[in-house]
């Protein structure tokens, strides 16, 4: 039998980094180190009270059963106390809560709840791929609106079309952003806020990045915008806060009839996180204020040092005001998939193209502040060596 694969699957667009991933191999064969920037999966242990609670928590038997859909009640309590302290909104653990097995699973998972066939749903670009995988499983379709430089990496609402705007069900948004870094002010999210609402638009804000920011400038909570609670939900991680990207546990907060269709789809599709991984997370976010402050300090000095190197390169980029990416303008003569192909042919590092976050993504590369300033040095070290 010939194995078909579904309309939605062959929709998917091809694997970008297979070519990459090629020649990755062929330099490590010839028996040479690669290093990787490439991936946005911090290099830096779970914080050892986290652990210690996840130990305690799984020797309990009463965590051993299925989980509850929603999570446990004192995780979103927890949720909840935390919410208010860091962003002073305040939400109900019981409805306007939910956990995730990691946001990812919550981000993917959300168009089933909104989407009909051929419904849009305004998407970033470029942006976090599951945006678009989505909305495709979804079978709608993808309006992708550009972040560009000249407008700060802020999607222009004015450009999307009417047609658009009336067949439209979600808008994606992340800030802090992957890849490009910038940061959102309160007068864009405000305007989001406007447009939502007279276009019958739900939001849904990604904020996995929202606890790694620098210099004391705390990125908001979209949830904080007056009016949002009527038309959102955001999507929280802990996977980059803690250093927790093998847990998979994350959640959605925000107005509680979309809390509800996501949570219809996900009782309908899973069972839940583990207890004694939810568990663990209270133990973070009763930590929060000590280990996020350590956190940041390391990736602070992580950037302040890539980008005294990328000065003295004198490569244009955004000097990030959080997340752990570089988002850099590509030099003449080479686009994002050739130079990043340079970068490991000739030195063996290994970057993301920009162009594999979308088409808006052409004419940059994304690298990860995933390694420690040692190997940062010695990745700049090799870089002054390429000849352009
Ligand atoms: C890493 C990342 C996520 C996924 O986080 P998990 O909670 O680990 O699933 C979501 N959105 C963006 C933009 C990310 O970079």
């Amino acid at each position: 039998m010939k194995i078909e694969y579904s309309k939605k699957i062959k929709q998917l667009p091809p694997y970008l980094f297979a070519e990459i991933d090629r020649l990755k191999e062929e330099y490590k064969s010839k028996g040479n180190e690669v290093i990787s920037v490439g991936i946005g999966d911090p290099d830096l242990p779970t914080p050892d009270v986290i652990i210690d609670a996840l130990n305690s928590a799984a020797r309990d038997s009463r965590n051993h059963q299925y989980p509850s859909y929603d999570g446990l009640l004192v995780f979103r309590q927890k949720i909840s106390d935390w919410f208010i302290k860091r962003y002073n909104v305040t939400l109900s653990p019981q409805d306007e809560i939910l956990s995730l097995i990691g946001s990812k699973e919550g981000i993917g998972h959300f168009p089933f709840a909104f989407v009909d066939r051929d419904d849009h749903v305004l998407v970033p670009d470029p942006g976090y791929p599951v945006y678009r995988s989505g909305t495709i499983f979804a079978e709608g379709i993808p309006y992708y609106m550009p972040l560009l430089k000249e407008n700060n990496f802020l999607p222009d609402l004015s450009a999307i079309p009417n047609d658009v705007k009336k067949s439209a069900k979600l808008m994606f948004l992340n800030y802090p952003n992957n890849p490009t870094s910038a940061v959102a002010d309160e007068s864009f999210f405000k305007s989001v806020v406007e447009f939502a609402k007279e276009n019958n638009i739900i939001v849904a804000h990604d904020a996995a990045y929202n606890e790694l920011y620098f210099d004391d400038n705390k990125p908001l909570s979209f949830l904080q915008i007056e009016g949002a609670m009527d038309i959102a939900v955001e999507f929280h991680s802990l996977s980059k806060t803690f250093n927790m990207t093998g847990w998979r546990i994350g959640f959605a907060a925000g107005n509680k009839d979309i809390i509800k269709g996501l949570g219809r789809i996900k009782s309908n599709l899973d069972s839940g996180i583990f207890q004694a991984v939810q568990y663990a997370a209270i133990a973070a976010l009763e930590n929060y204020e000590q280990l996020n402050r350590t956190n940041r300090e390391i990736f602070q000095k992580r950037r302040d040092y890539a980008c005294k190197r990328l000065d003295k390169l004198g490569w244009k980029y955004l000097k990030p005001q959080a997340t752990f990416y570089l988002w850099i303008e590509t030099i003449k003569g080479y686009d994002s998939k050739k130079m990043a192909t340079k970068f490991l042919q000739d030195e063996g590092i290994v970057v993301t193209p920009g162009v594999g976050f979308g088409q808006a993504g052409e004419g940059y590369i994304r690298m990860a502040l995933t390694v420690d300033v040692k190997i940062l040095e010695k990745v700049f070290n090799k870089i002054e060596n390429i000849k352009w």
